[in-house]
């Protein structure tokens, strides 16, 4: 498989990066690790006239703890998250999950900002930052992550805004992210993160990794448990209203079964009622 045709440019600054953007037209795309955007172009999904390499932006990799917020640079790798000490301290399930993203080649690539970017509802960093009401800061705004995602696989982002940073409250409260796949180095067949609030013992958020055309909370799931159901209880729910869609991995029925039963698990690990 061969992408098409393509002029490429390797952006010096993030303003360079905009600019070459803004140049190149609405088609243009950035580059990040890749992971995602050359195999779209070999299947030839997408031809953009013009490739901005954003990967060598040292700037845009860190991980900083500022008070009450983890703030990570867009262009974090995977492998950069997983083995950060800070972020291990801070946030722990977002370095799990840096750990469990594909295999050793897509974690040294990838990056945080490119699976956000590209908005796969099995990227899981797109699951955690719902579950965990992160911001996404670009070179035009702040998005909340409940309104970054827009639907299968689209973004708000304008075709010449960069995400640069996202920031993660440090977490408060039990969490908990299950994901079930065939193989270690699978994307989630689904996905359930659990956050339970520390003031409210009542209040906990629930996120589908992969359950739909987009990633998604599961409000009713979360309804139940305020109201004291049990972790059976808030998992049929959970399943009831959750849309999955049949694939390779299996059909419909076999994907609410497992969201069930992964939510029911998570519940239980943060802490039934
Ligand atoms: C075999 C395999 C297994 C994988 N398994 C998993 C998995 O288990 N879980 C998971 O979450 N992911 C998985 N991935 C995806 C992987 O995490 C990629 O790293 C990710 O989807 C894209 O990141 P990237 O940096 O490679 O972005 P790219 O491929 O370079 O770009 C992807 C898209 O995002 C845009 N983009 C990139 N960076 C920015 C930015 N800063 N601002 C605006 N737009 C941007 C690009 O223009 C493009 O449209 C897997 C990939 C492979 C190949």
């Amino acid at each position: 498989m061969i992408p098409p045709q393509f002029e490429y440019y390797r952006a010096q600054s993030v303003d360079d990066a905009v600019s070459a953007l803004r140049a190149g037209g609405e088609d243009a795309k950035a580059l990040a690790g890749g992971m995602s955007l050359i195999p779209v172009l070999k299947m030839r999904m997408s031809s953009p006239p013009l490739l901005v390499d954003i990967g060598a932006l040292q700037s845009l990799n860190y991980v900083r703890v500022d008070s009450d917020q983890v703030c990570v640079g867009a262009l974090t790798r995977h492998r950069d998250l997983m083995s950060s000490a800070v972020l291990r301290d801070a946030l722990p399930l977002l370095a799990d999950t840096a750990y469990d993203v594909g295999d050793a080649q897509v974690r040294a690539r990838g990056t945080i900002g490119g699976v956000l970017a590209h908005a796969d509802s099995a990227g899981d960093y797109c699951m955690v930052s719902l579950l965990l009401d992160a911001h996404i800061v670009t070179t035009d705004r702040v998005i909340a992550a409940q309104d970054f995602f827009e639907g299968f696989m689209e973004t708000c982002l304008g075709s010449d805004e960069l995400i640069t940073e996202i920031r993660f409250p440090v977490s408060r409260g039990p969490h908990t992210y299950i994901k079930f796949r065939r193989r270690r180095s699978d994307w989630a067949v689904i996905g359930v993160g659990v956050q339970r609030s520390l003031d409210d013992a009542r209040a906990c958020r629930i996120g589908l990794t992969n359950a739909g055309f987009t990633v998604s909370r599961a409000p009713e799931a979360e309804e139940v448990y305020s109201a004291g159901g049990t972790a059976d209880d808030v998992a049929a729910a959970a399943a009831a209203h959750a849309s999955p869609l049949a694939d390779l991995a299996g059909d419909v029925e076999y994907k609410k079964a497992l969201i069930a039963e992964l939510t029911r698990r998570a519940i239980t690990e943060v802490g039934a009622q």
